[in-house]
């Protein structure tokens, strides 16, 4: 299967099993923005719980937060956005198409794909111009420029400018975490690959203040506890690496800035960043607003403005890396199945239960096992339609782990059999067991 092939088949298997869909595709699609599906939004909330359960309810030193969309536009002249989010844009006198300069060997040239832009002597690139990412819009009935607000490129700001309120209602003492998850808007010059890139995104992030001095070794350690997190979700570890940035590529904001990289099938990409902000982004916001933002350590008997280590992962791209990882076609027997490999407890749906046949009380039978499990919070499946091989595929393809059958032995026992995505291994439990069997197993 070739590269292009996998996010081809992986976009089609989305629209196909309700995971992903094209944003007001019915107009002919945004390009750049997705909707998520009923499956989808499962899978989206499970990678979400996952990480709020670990960042925050599985430990008494981060807080949660849901910050406004919309702030202050004083927040981003002070965080360095309405100066610097840019990105070069190029334009080609030609073709009129425009381009990221400073990616121009991952785009197509306008009038002949094959090449990239500026490579085709037809094409005639203009000058670059700094292109501010960032989506403008007014508050308010009156749209002037005393009236601009923006959408927020990232969650962290909501955070740092809310670091006080925090630290003091929860009795917090430094080090102390602040976790995020919620929409961020860039106005991507080449958004693409899916959900890779688009416009508007999900991102989970965690901003960590530490006493100065103490941040290198907080780095460390959540370098290690996110690539854990990783291969937590199920992801291949060969398909995980570290990506540490280099003098010329560190954002003006940080000391130190390491990626996560998966490997998709169109490269090494960023899935999460690590990054020590050091005490820029409260010392700005210091400066900006007037107001102190020093944590007070009454033991010690000091004040400082803490060093700040984020953790910042795309939701969106987490999705995409865990359909990619798991995306995987088979031989069996001769015939070919597509089976989505997911983790048992990240699956939307966690067992889909069949009656063999329509008549003898079976589908009574399977109908009420499937509303038990519901029931139990187990989101289940019930379907009686086509053979049953048809029905195992398509559940193989919505990467749902257990397929139970209800068939002539379950009137006489009570026993189903319960089939194993992965390993095809079928086994024979009592029906009253199925509901702890799988819980055992999640
Ligand atoms: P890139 O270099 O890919 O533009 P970035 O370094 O600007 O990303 P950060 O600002 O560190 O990204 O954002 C943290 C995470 O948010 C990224 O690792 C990525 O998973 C996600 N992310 C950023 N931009 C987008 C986007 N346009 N679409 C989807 N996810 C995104």
């Amino acid at each position: 299967m070739s590269d292009h092939d996998l996010m081809d088949k992986l976009v089609s298997l989305a629209k196909r099993r309700g995971y992903v869909f094209q944003s007001s595709e019915i107009y002919g699609g945004t390009g750049s923005v997705w909707d998520y599906g009923p499956l989808g939004i499962e899978l989206k909330r499970n990678v979400k719980e996952r990480w709020w359960s670990r960042m925050v309810h599985q430990r008494d030193d981060i807080e949660g937060l849901d910050a406004a969309i919309l702030m202050h536009p004083r927040v981003w002249e002070a965080s360095g956005h309405v100066e610097g989010f840019t990105d070069p844009l190029v334009e080609c006198k030609v073709c009129k198409k425009r381009f990221r300069q400073d990616q121009l060997g991952q785009q197509e040239c306008g009038r002949r794909p094959s090449k990239a832009p500026g490579e085709d002597d037809q094409c005639e690139l203009g000058e670059p111009r700094m292109f501010n990412l960032m989506f403008r819009t007014f508050m308010g009935p009156v749209e002037d420029q005393g009236h601009v607000v923006y959408l927020r490129p990232e969650t962290a700001q909501g955070s740092y400018v809310n670091f006080l309120n925090i630290q003091s209602a929860a009795r917090q003492k430094v080090p102390f975490g602040v976790a995020q998850i919620g929409k961020a808007f860039r106005n991507e010059i080449t958004p693409g690959n899916f959900i890779f890139r688009t416009r508007e995104f999900e991102q989970a992030e965690m901003q960590f203040f530490v006493k100065p001095g103490t941040d290198e070794e907080w780095f460390e350690y959540w370098r290690e506890e996110r690539m854990a997190w990783h291969k937590s979700l199920g992801v291949r570890p060969e398909n995980l690496r570290y990506h540490e940035h280099g003098p010329d590529e560190l954002a003006h904001y940080a000391k130190r800035a390491l990626d996560i990289e998966y490997r998709f099938s169109f490269g090494w990409k960023e899935l999460e960043g690590i990054h020590n902000r050091t005490d820029f982004d409260l010392g700005r916001h210091q400066e900006y607003s007037g107001k102190r933002l020093e944590y007070i350590d009454t033991g010690a008997g000091e004040r400082f403005v803490p060093y700040v280590v984020e953790t910042a992962v795309g939701v969106d791209r987490t999705v995409l890396v865990l359909l990619a990882d798991g995306y995987r076609e088979e031989d069996i027997e001769g015939e070919q199945r597509v089976v989505l490999g997911l983790h048992p407890a990240l699956a939307p749906i966690k067992a889909a239960v069949f009656p063999l046949v329509k008549k003898d009380g079976l589908p009574e039978i399977a109908t009420k096992l499937a509303t038990e499990l519901r029931e139990a919070s187990i989101p289940s499946f019930y379907d009686e339609s086509g053979s049953i091989g048809r029905r195992y595929r398509r559940q193989d393809e919505a990467g749902t782990p257990w397929c139970i059958t209800v068939d002539g032995q379950t009137a006489e026992d009570g026993s189903v059999t319960i089939r194993d995505r992965d390993s095809l291994e079928q086994v024979r439990v009592d029906a009253a067991r199925v509901r702890d069997w799988i819980r055992e197993r999640l």
